[in-house]
């Protein structure tokens, strides 16, 4: 299947595409999905040396990470889970860990942009904006914690009076600037990682969807123009992945979120409603976000129906939280609108295991996947390359399933997220 309409798939920088599979082949490792969690655990284990192929079902970067927000960001939205379950393998070493893992995924994709020189308008700076006191106060909590491990010269406090320095809009209270985070097009970093990969000798296959796996002492990827052979398999598909549902049953279930991106605005334009071209998002569960294109676009993005189906008119829904925040975009044009599914797990960890031995799995990064994807490739080539990895410290999570199928898992999770939406109306 072709690209979403979406801005990125419009401006990507790459659009040869890769071959698809054709013919059987014997390699290493083989992955399924060939989005971020696919494409940087190819990389990491071609540049160990290993022989790698990728499936994907579609084109490179089709699922989420074609279509995300671009935001790189130190948010878990499972981290206070995380310290408790990572407590199991890690003791008191959790807390440190659960920090560390925030900004692991921003040394790889910033290292691996600069060794490959992919061209992905990779910039540094995001703000996280307060819209009530309440957000201001976690805001606060979230500065003196990073200043207490370190991290003072990145992190500033934006009080109300100087955000017209920051963004042209009078919603926000305060804001938390990092620039230590990042924004990127997304489609391109990820399509320049393929590449990179390949460099290395992974094969990368496009249009190519794997229909089933054999286990047995060399498990198979079945595909229907080739069968590929491999001592281990990783699945990559987060929440396109369809495949041995009987063992992934109940834990993921796809939400689907919301993008668009206005016409090119006149650069004055773009410089007074975001004069230093950061990345926002503000404090709300349920969260709008947005940032400028290397072409002077507003990307807008915001949870929708997070049902797993896509909505009616995206545009039309998110116009209004456009326009509330810059006034002054009264009435532009919108050029894309696009809406993508990403994992969404009970208690927001990302889920990796073993289906046999030899197969992984590595999925669920509820709507917060860019750098966590990056951190899980790592862990993951290492595990399979025998180095030393913290594998482990994920796979020891318990992790809750819900005895239903996958509609209705996401059917549950739009309900509840109908009440954290209902409480941000609240608090606001
Ligand atoms: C609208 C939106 C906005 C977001 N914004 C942000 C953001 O600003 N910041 C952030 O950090 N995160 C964001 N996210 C989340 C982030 O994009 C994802 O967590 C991340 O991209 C997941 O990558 P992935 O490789 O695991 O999955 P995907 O990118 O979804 O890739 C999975 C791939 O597997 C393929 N596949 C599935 N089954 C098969 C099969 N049988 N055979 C072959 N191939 C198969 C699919 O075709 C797909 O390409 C957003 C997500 C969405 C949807």
């Amino acid at each position: 299947m072709e690209h979403a309409k979406s801005y990125y798939a419009a401006s990507a920088r790459h659009k040869d595409g890769f071959p698809a599979l054709d013919g059987d082949i014997d390699v290493d490792v083989a992955i399924v999905g060939g989005g971020f969690t696919g494409i940087a655990t190819a990389v990491e284990l071609a540049e160990r040396g290993l022989r790698v192929a990728v499936c994907e079902a579609n084109q490179i970067g089709w699922g989420a990470t074609g279509r995300n927000g671009g935001q790189i960001t130190g948010s878990l939205s499972g981290d206070t889970a995380m310290e408790r379950e990572f407590k199991r393998t890690l003791g008191d070493q959790a807390p440190n860990f659960v920090w560390d893992l925030r900004w692991r995924g921003h040394d790889i994709i910033k290292n691996r942009v600069e060794k490959y020189g992919i061209k992905c308008d990779l910039k540094f700076g995001q703000m996280q904006t307060a819209l009530n006191k309440s957000h201001l106060r976690e805001l606060t909590a979230t500065f003196e914690q990073g200043c207490a491990r370190g991290m003072q010269d990145h992190l500033e406090m934006v009080p109300a009076d100087k955000m017209g320095e920051y963004l042209e809009s009078d919603l926000y209270i305060g804001g938390l600037l990092n620039r230590r985070n990042m924004h990127v097009h997304s489609l391109d970093l990820c399509v320049g990682e393929a590449l990179a990969a390949q460099s290395l000798g992974a094969q990368i296959f496009e249009n190519t969807k794997v229909t089933a796996i054999e286990y047995g002492a060399r498990p198979k990827l079945v595909t229907e123009n080739g069968v590929i052979t491999a001592d281990k398999i990783v699945l990559a598909g987060n929440a396109y992945h369809l495949l041995e549902q009987e063992k992934l049953r109940g834990k993921l279930f796809p939400a689907s979120l919301a993008n668009m991106v206005t016409e090119p605005l006149d650069a004055d334009v773009a410089r007074a409603i975001n004069p230093q071209d950061i990345a926002v998002y503000d404090g709300r569960f349920i969260l709008d976000y947005y940032r400028l294109t290397a072409d002077n676009r507003v990307m807008f993005g915001g949870g929708t129906n997070y049902s797993g189906r896509d909505s009616g008119d995206i545009a039309a829904e998110l116009r209004p939280a456009l326009e509330r925040t810059f006034p002054r975009l009264k009435g532009v044009g919108i050029d894309y609108s696009w809406a993508g599914l990403d994992g969404i797990i009970l208690n927001r960890i990302p889920q990796v295991g073993r289906l046999s031995k030899d197969v992984f799995y590595v999925q669920g990064y509820s709507g917060h996947g860019i750098a966590l994807t990056h951190v899980l490739a790592d862990l993951t080539a290492r595990k399979i390359a025998g180095e030393a990895s913290e594998f482990n410290v994920f796979e020891n999570v318990r992790h809750w399933s819900l005895p239903v199928g996958r509609s209705m898992g996401s059917l549950m999770i739009a309900v509840g997220m109908a009440y954290y939406r209902m409480r941000d109306r609240i608090a606001s």
